[in-house]
């Protein structure tokens, strides 16, 4: 067992639209309610490069980003439950909710007003050591690395909700095949659904990597498939792809927008509404999705499709995530 370190390396950001920062850190200690993380891997999400952009205002600075966090537990705070020194944990997105507002006392504390999200209000796991609320920290099915359960954390977990979101479409299209599309294709094929990958027009090599997923088709973003929808998922952060997906689905489909950010919708005819069609978005995810999805990924044995990079070197993975050419997900590689 190792013991609690004193100090940790961590890649910071120190404001935005400037390249991370390699530090030397105190290493945070476990308060009540939180346990303490030597970080084994990190993933590096599009919501990452959309906080260090800007995109989305408001960080803690100097923040340490990367909200798909697997670790082992080295220290454990006053009144935790459950858990033990050296248990592996996963530690998402959403790391802390109040509990009393209208949205927690409804079951939909992804919508809590005093949300705290891991790697944007509170520090996160591009860094040796993290700390985490007990109580939103899943453990990770055993047949997983960390390198391989890092993008369950994010691209699976709410790619898992935005999934449930959009029904029981039989024929599903996914735009933009990242990280989140490339783990949803293996669930959805598995539950029996078609899958349509709609890439950057011209990226064969994602088309490519979508049809040896499963996808029954792979076809630019603004081509038609070949049936129609059921339902859409948009993970590119794309607004015109909003458009270009309800005029791909059926009557009654629903096209859900699964990102956090996301450019402008531009205009559209009413008529790609009518009928039933529905646009919605798809914001943070339950404890209640993350506990389904790691049952999921504990039966479905999902592949992911991993580039790991060294914790120094998170800028490359986020220049590279930048400019597409990950297939799957970056993961930063920790201990
Ligand atoms: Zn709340
Ligand atoms: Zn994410």
């Amino acid at each position: 067992m190792s013991a609690v370190p004193k100090k940790m390396h961590a890649m910071v950001l120190e404001r935005p639209n400037a390249p991370l920062v390699p530090r030397e850190l105190p290493a945070p200690r476990a308060d009540p309610g939180q346990i303490l993380l030597r970080v084994g891997a990190c993933g590096v999400c599009r919501t990452d490069l959309h906080i260090a952009d800007g995109d989305l205002t408001g960080p803690k600075l100097p923040l340490v980003l990367g909200h798909e966090i697997v670790g082992r537990v080295v220290g454990i705070g006053d009144d935790v439950e459950g858990f033990a020194l050296g248990d592996r944990v996963g530690v998402p997105w959403l790391g802390w909710t109040g509990g009393t507002c209208p949205y927690c006392a409804s079951g939909m504390e992804n919508l809590c007003e005093h949300a705290r999200f891991t790697g944007y209000t509170v520090d996160g796991g591009f860094a040796e050591v993290a700390v985490a609320d007990a109580r939103y920290a899943f453990p990770i099915p055993e047949t997983y690395d960390d390198l391989h359960a890092a993008p369950l954390l994010c691209a699976g977990l709410i790619g898992y909700r935005a999934y449930r979101m959009a029904g029981d479409a039989r024929r599903l299209g996914l735009y933009g095949f990242g990280a989140a599309a490339h783990i949803l294709a293996q669930v959805a094929r598995q539950d029996g659904r078609d899958v349509y990958a709609f890439t950057r027009p011209g990226d064969t090599a994602k088309q490519r990597f979508a049809r040896t997923l499963g996808a029954v088709w792979a076809g630019d973003s603004t081509a038609r498939p070949p049936e129609s929808l059921d339902a859409a998922i948009l993970f590119a952060p794309v607004g015109a792809l909003a458009v270009e997906a309800l005029k791909s689905v059926d009557r009654g489909g629903t096209v859900v927008c699964a990102g956090i950010h996301m450019t402008d919708i531009p205009a559209f005819p009413y008529a790609l509404l009518w009928e039933e069609r529905a646009l919605r978005s798809v914001a943070n995810l339950t404890r209640e999705d993350g506990e389904r999805f790691m049952r999921i990924a504990a039966r479905v044995p999902i592949e992911a499709g991993v580039t790991s990079f060294p914790l120094d070197r998170a800028n490359e993975a986020l220049d590279a995530l930048r400019r597409g050419e990950i297939e799957g997900a970056a993961v930063l590689s920790i201990s």
